[in-house]
């Protein structure tokens, strides 16, 4: 299966070229704008066109072709018996046949004998299932809610009915949003109160979702100053992009749905953009409360099979907001008006693959196709984006207030573990302030974020007596601690160095290895305190499908006293009875070998922090830290996005990092690391000569994750300005190498990495 993008007279060609067998769609997949930002970005991150169409597309294209082919006519069973076939069904994989047969098979198309067959939605609609809905009329209703004596689980189903009165759900749906068991709504159901009907099963995830209705809140005047603004280049059709510094809890999302409205209003279509599918659910309800149905959900983590029907639903033209992860910017949606991207510092707008693409740069691409507004908001944007604000690029929007009337910024504190280790014993997570808060939250029925941040792969080592952590003497950057050479390396530039016995600071001899997951946590917390309720998300507990909403869903209705997790708990979410905010390490993320460990540190820490109060009761925040004097963490506790940026870019300024430079990673991995390395050598002579005077170029050296699945992977980073001419350089160099490397080693170009 192929991409036909363009048709060409060509009279010669230096490759081999074949001919169209057969056409699959009558109509294109890809319309013109599609077709062309797919030739833009695979020039841009330097990826082939196919691998940027692939990604544009839903997964189910690939199952739907494959599988497409259905005999209508007679065959004789001697044509069955070279298609293998039994049942009247091909299986059709082109690459099982040889070209005889690919004829063969083109013929009996033509003839009419065998047709193509479409969507793999066809082949599960008949299935139906049985769902509940309100056979109340409102007096009935309200007559109802009246009367005394309700069973608990009655005066539940009443009171959501009375919010619910449109829609319908399944027994098992509804009896767990609810609370309640499902042979109550069977009663209900008895008693005339819910009717039942068969509906084919639906596979929209958005429709699925059940959300009383709400209306606009009225804009405080920080809101509504952001408002006015980016609702005049809305309406004025103007291409413009806004960033807007908002602190947690400023109201962001609110501004976010008033200006969708404006835009749908002025008969245009919106995107929204959120960084990670955890914050999908709560996002997907506060929109489809105002909005209803015109709204399509796009994320990894639906089926094939959804997605493919979110997709055709929009490109069918019945969308007119679009929310999801990172790839939800490749919709197929016409006539955007506003594109929304909320935390815009989100690594995980990039994606790590081919094509490694940036949400944002596709977002500006489609925003300029469209003459459409750009809106980016965080709390912590980008030194990037902030950069450009700074420049005139972007237009600055700031809302420096919390929107609920009284709530304010919680306090923070920071708690040094040097000294909690030294005077409590070593090796405890815990530290008594920590403790006594949380205990203090239980009895007074108020709820605890616990964030370990620990991500990633690397593990470093650490002074357990004055927290001194080993780092680069050329780049300053944290080492990496090499189990198997017994070494700490640095990935930046190669520096290599034994593991110290003693610490070069303090002399002591307590010199380990930090690292302690979430389930160890977890176990341990219980032990101290007894009674603690503790919900636990993190990768491992989400994975199965719906556990992610039920785990948010029961700590809303505070089934638990704690929720502890990975950074997945730090972001978006708005829990009321949140009070206390608790960051048992904060030092992990400084310690990656990453010249943004300090963002990515401040940014952390600042999201963590804003989920404590903020519905107006008093939050605090507390930070565990052995490096309490540490700029980072210091701003994160004063939440000082603007203090944070001057420091940080001073410090980019004099390493020559990002926003001052741009940053790009050439990598060469193959299964033999003798050749590899050879072959990332060969990419150095080859680009050395042809860099601008001012592009720097550090390595080549091993990649931080330097053998991944048996393979060696070797990096080449290069520092450049924008006019460095660099492109050139780097197609040549993809065009020469595609060539002359041996084929299994591979040449990956990364525009922008996220960390090297
Ligand atoms: P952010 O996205 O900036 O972190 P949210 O949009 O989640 O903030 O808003 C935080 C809380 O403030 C939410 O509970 C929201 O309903 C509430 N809120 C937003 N705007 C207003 C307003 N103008 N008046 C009162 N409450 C508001
Ligand atoms: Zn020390
Ligand atoms: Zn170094």
């Amino acid at each position: 299966m192929g991409f036909v993008v363009a048709v060409q007279d060509i009279s010669h060609s230096d490759f081999e070229l074949k001919e169209v067998q057969s056409i699959i769609d009558e109509k294109p997949l890809l319309n013109k704008e599609m077709l062309a930002l797919s030739d833009w970005l695979a020039r841009y991150v330097f990826s082939y066109r196919i691998q940027v169409i692939q990604a544009m597309l839903p997964n189910a294209f690939k199952a739907k072709y494959l599988k497409g082919l259905k005999i209508v006519g007679q065959l004789s069973d001697d044509i069955k018996k070279q298609f293998f076939l039994d049942k009247d069904e091909i299986n059709f994989l082109p690459e099982q046949y040889d070209s005889r047969q690919l004829q063969l098979l083109n013929q009996l198309i033509s003839q009419g004998k065998v047709v193509q067959t479409t969507t793999i939605a066809k082949k599960n609609r008949a299935k139906t299932v049985k769902v509940l809905s309100n056979a109340l009329s409102e007096q009935q209703l309200t007559d109802l809610l009246n009367e005394k004596g309700h069973r608990e689980a009655q005066k539940k189903i009443l009171a959501f009915l009375q919010q619910h009165t449109d829609d319908h759900f399944q027994t098992k749906e509804l009896a767990e949003i609810l609370d309640i068991s499902p042979a109550s709504l069977t009663t209900a159901e008895k008693k005339g109160w819910l009717t039942a009907k068969q509906m084919p099963v639906t596979r929209n995830p958005v429709h699925a979702i059940s959300v009383a209705k709400s209306q606009a809140i009225a804009l405080n005047p920080d809101q509504e100053k952001v408002f006015q603004q980016v609702a005049q280049a809305i309406d004025n059709q103007k291409q413009e992009t806004f960033l807007l510094e908002g602190i947690t809890g400023s109201g962001k999302t609110e501004v976010y749905l008033q200006l969708i409205e404006r835009t749908i209003a002025q008969g245009r279509n919106a995107i929204l953009l959120v960084p990670e599918i955890a914050l999908t659910p709560q996002m997907i309800r506060r929109v489809k409360a105002r909005f209803s149905d015109a709204v399509a959900l796009i994320h990894s983590g639906l089926s094939d099979g959804q997605r493919l029907d979110q997709w055709e639903e929009i490109r069918q033209g019945q969308i007119k907001i679009v929310i999801g992860t990172r790839s939800a910017i490749f919709a197929p949606l016409d006539n955007i008006g506003l594109i929304i991207i909320d935390e815009e510092h989100e690594s995980n707008y990039k994606q790590e693959d081919n094509p490694r693409y940036h949400a944002r740069d596709v977002a500006l691409w489609r925003a300029r196709f469209h003459g459409a507004v750009t809106l980016l908001g965080s709390a912590t944007p980008s030194l990037e984006s902030r950069a450009r604000a700074q420049r005139g690029l972007f237009t600055l929007l700031r809302m420096d207030h919390r929107a609920v009337s009284g709530a304010m910024l919680p306090t923070v504190s920071i708690v040094d573990m040097r000294e909690v280790w030294q005077k409590e014993h070593a090796d405890s997570d815990f530290s008594p302030d920590l403790l006594d808060a949380v205990k203090q939250r239980i009895a007074a029925q108020e709820q605890t974020i616990l964030l370990l941040n620990r991500r990633g792969y690397s593990s470093f080592v650490m002074c357990r007596n004055c927290g001194y952590v080993p780092h680069c003497p050329n780049c300053n950057l944290s080492l990496t601690l090499h189990m198997d050479s017994h070494a700490l390396k640095c990935h930046y530039c190669g520096y290599e160095t034994a593991i110290p016995t003693k610490c070069p600071v303090c002399g002591s001899s307590q010199i380990r290895y930090v690292g302690s997951g979430t389930e160890k946590i977890e176990a341990k917390l219980q032990a101290l305190i007894p009674n603690v309720r503790i919900a636990r998300l993190d990768q491992d507990t989400t994975r199965k499908k719906g556990s992610l909403e039920k785990i948010l869903r029961d700590f809303g209705q505070q089934k638990y006293d704690v929720l502890l997790g990975t950074q997945m708990v730090a972001k978006g979410l708005d829990f009321p009875e949140v009070t206390l905010v608790g960051v048992l390490n904060a030092d992990t993320g400084l310690n990656l070998p990453d010249y943004r460990s300090g963002e990515k540190t401040f940014d952390l820490l600042t999201q963590v922090a804003g989920r404590s109060g903020r519905s107006g009761k008093k939050g605090d925040v507390i930070i565990q830290t052995f490096n309490p004097d540490n700029y980072a963490i210091q701003y994160a506790a004063k939440q000082d996005y603007e203090g944070f940026y001057r420091k940080e870019m001073s410090l980019r300024h004099l390493a020559d990092y990002s926003p001052y430079f741009y940053t790009l990673q050439i990598a060469v991995d193959g299964p033999d690391q003798f050749m590899a390395s050879q072959a990332i050598d060969a990419v150095a002579d080859f680009i050395k000569g042809r860099l601008a005077q001012q592009t720097i170029m550090l390595g080549p050296t091993p990649k931080a994750i330097a053998k991944l699945r048996n393979r060696y992977y070797f990096q080449i980073i290069l520092k450049y300005k924008k006019d460095d001419n660099l492109e050139g350089t780097l197609r040549d160099l993809q065009s020469v190498f595609s060539e002359r490397l041996p084929h299994d080693i591979y040449l990956s170009i990364d525009r922008d990495p996220v960390s090297f």
